[in-house]
């Protein structure tokens, strides 16, 4: 059990590390993945998203702690638990952010993070359907998708932003993010490219590359102030794995702080509050949670043109089977999400600060039966949330989940933003284009008029945009957990490579900025071992 680097968390990052380190053949690899691998059909096919989003397997199934400013409720948090992690379960949707916010994280201290090198790591790790350009790959290991066919309820959405001036767009990653347009998705020819598919299976049969499943890490082994190893609890019982060169945390922003916490390394009084021995007292692991708040709108729609319809009847339901069996197109090739729209809420934003998503689906309730109507869903969430939370270890047990706690809502910005997006979308939902297929909103529902009431209805009904980041941030001051090379600060031989390491959330989805920071990872990490050789 000896090996040059040790993973922990085979998810969107770990499985990039895994590929990238084993490839040059030169170092021993271990992969650490609690959950089981990615077996299960409905992973990937696309629409199977409703079925692993309540899943107890292959979710976390998180839950956040109570929030005062969301009427005392627990909001729901799912993450991945299966080789690719959150990427074996998420929406598909393929938004990277804007440049500024790279800029923004260079100027917060993590030198060499601004827009050109993101830039180069996103058009490394992409193979777009479209080819290479400015802003695209073709050749990464990760597959970039149109969804190849258009749906009359989504033109209807992109006209609908047209007649309030926002412009269409074919591409929310190139050199303009604003505009209204379809999405591309992380699919390979209609299936899910997860990382697991994109990066770990290719490098599977590689000699030096050994990966465990249903391996839950414990702790980080810590000697004279160095990383030795990791124990974990494994299919054959409690185990330690020893790393020569590095252990390296990619188990998420929610665990990967988690087991900095439980391995010595975080606030002292917190360990020292559950008996932990402080190894290292780092008072921002854990802390800098940020996650984007989401708010559904529920449509019933004027005209049997949504997929609820088409799931509705046993003859709707051979025939989207048989367009993705011979087509790999249709409804079950797309996650939950078809189209988009980019625009700016506040007067005076610098850059687009809100987006919203167009479902074909509607639904009482995520991972629920569509309804037996003609429905569909916008839902949206402002990019930059100013509400920051923790997470923190409740006891020294290694399989407790940790308390969660994201306090949406929690400044003025943020409830100003929620307030200005409901409105906008009832203004989309009423323009001349859009207007004629909504027939009636049925959530929030046109009763919650006033700030005050649609505050209440984003206290009651708001969700995760599933995208919690930040807990182990870069940077060099005294709340920074990892320096710009992504090592822990004050432990040798440990690094962070995943979500948790971002500064500030990205204006986009956190799956792609994932992968982004893990391809930086990998080089740093063989360029460091290259110099000491
Ligand atoms: C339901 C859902 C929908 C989403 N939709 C989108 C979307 O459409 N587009 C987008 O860009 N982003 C989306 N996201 C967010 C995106 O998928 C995540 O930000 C990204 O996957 C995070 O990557 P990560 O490597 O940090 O963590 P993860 O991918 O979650 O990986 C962490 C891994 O570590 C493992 N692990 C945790 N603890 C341990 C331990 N102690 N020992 C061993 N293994 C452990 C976990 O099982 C998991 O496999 C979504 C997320 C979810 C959950």
């Amino acid at each position: 059990m000896n090996y040059d680097y040790i993973i922990v968390g085979g998810g969107s990052a770990g499985c990039v590390l895994a590929n990238r380190l084993s490839a040059d053949g030169r170092s021993t690899v271990l992969l650490l993945e609690a959950g089981p691998a990615d077996t299960y059909p409905w992973i990937h096919i696309p629409i199977g998203y409703g079925k692993t989003m309540l899943h107890p397997i292959l979710n976390w199934g998180f839950n956040t702690e109570p929030n005062e400013h969301m009427n005392g409720r627990q909001v729901y948090w799912p993450r991945g638990r299966t080789l690719g992690g959150s990427s074996a379960i998420n929406g598909l949707i393929q938004i990277r952010g804007q440049p500024e916010d790279f800029d923004l994280w260079e100027s917060m201290g993590a030198e060499g993070w601004g827009r050109d090198e993101a830039l180069r790591y996103f058009i490394k790790s992409e193979s777009n359907s479209r080819g290479a350009s400015a802003f695209h790959g073709d050749s990464g290991p990760l597959s970039v998708s149109d969804i190849g066919e258009r749906s009359e309820l989504v033109d209807a959405f992109i006209r609908g932003c047209g007649d309030l001036g926002i412009p269409p767009t074919d591409d929310f990653n190139g050199a303009t993010q604003e505009g209204a347009g379809y999405l591309q998705l992380t699919t390979r020819r209609g299936w899910r490219c997860s990382t697991a598919v994109g990066y770990l299976r290719p490098a599977r049969r590689r000699a030096n590359l050994r990966v465990v499943t249903g391996a839950h890490a414990t702790g980080v082994t810590v000697e004279g102030g160095r990383a030795v190893g990791v124990r974990y609890r494994g299919p054959a019982g409690d185990a330690t794995a020893r790393a020569a060169r590095e252990v390296l945390l990619c188990a998420g922003a929610l665990q990967s702080p988690q087991l900095l916490q439980l391995s010595g390394i975080g606030p002292a009084a917190l360990l020292q509050q559950h008996g932990v021995p402080v190894i290292r007292d780092l008072p921002g692991v854990g802390e800098n949670l940020q996650d984007h708040l989401a708010l559904r709108f529920l449509y019933k729609c004027t005209k049997p043109i949504t997929t609820n319809d088409d799931l509705r009847t046993l003859f709707g339901k051979v025939r989207i089977g048989l367009k993705f069996a011979l087509q790999r197109r249709g409804p079950l090739a797309i996650g939950v999400m078809t189209g988009a729209m980019i625009t700016r809420l506040e007067p005076g934003a610098a850059t687009p600060d809100v987006n919203y998503f167009l479902s074909t689906v509607s639904a009482e309730a995520r991972g629920a039966a569509p309804h037996p109507w003609p429905g569909f869903t916008l839902a949206y969430y402002p990019f930059r949330p100013t509400s920051r939370g923790h997470v923190r270890i409740k006891s020294a047990d290694p399989f407790a989940a940790p308390a969660m706690q994201a306090n949406y809502l929690s400044t003025d910005y943020d409830r100003r933003m929620m307030i200005a997006g409901a409105r906008m979308a009832r203004r989309i939902a009423a323009t001349p284009s859009f207007g004629p297929y909504v027939l009636e909103e049925l959530q929030p529902g046109r009763a919650v008029d006033s700030d005050e009431a649609i505050l209440d209805a984003v206290r009651d009904h708001g969700s995760s945009g599933y995208h919690p980041v930040g807990t182990c941030r870069i940077g060099r001051d005294a709340g920074a957990v990892v320096d710009p090379r992504l090592r822990v600060h004050g432990v040798a031989g440990l690094r962070v490579a995943d979500a948790s390491v971002m500064p500030t959330l990205v204006s986009g989805n956190t799956n792609a900025a994932t992968i982004m920071i893990a391809e930086k990872a990998a080089d740093m990490i063989l360029e460091d071992r290259d110099r000491a050789a």
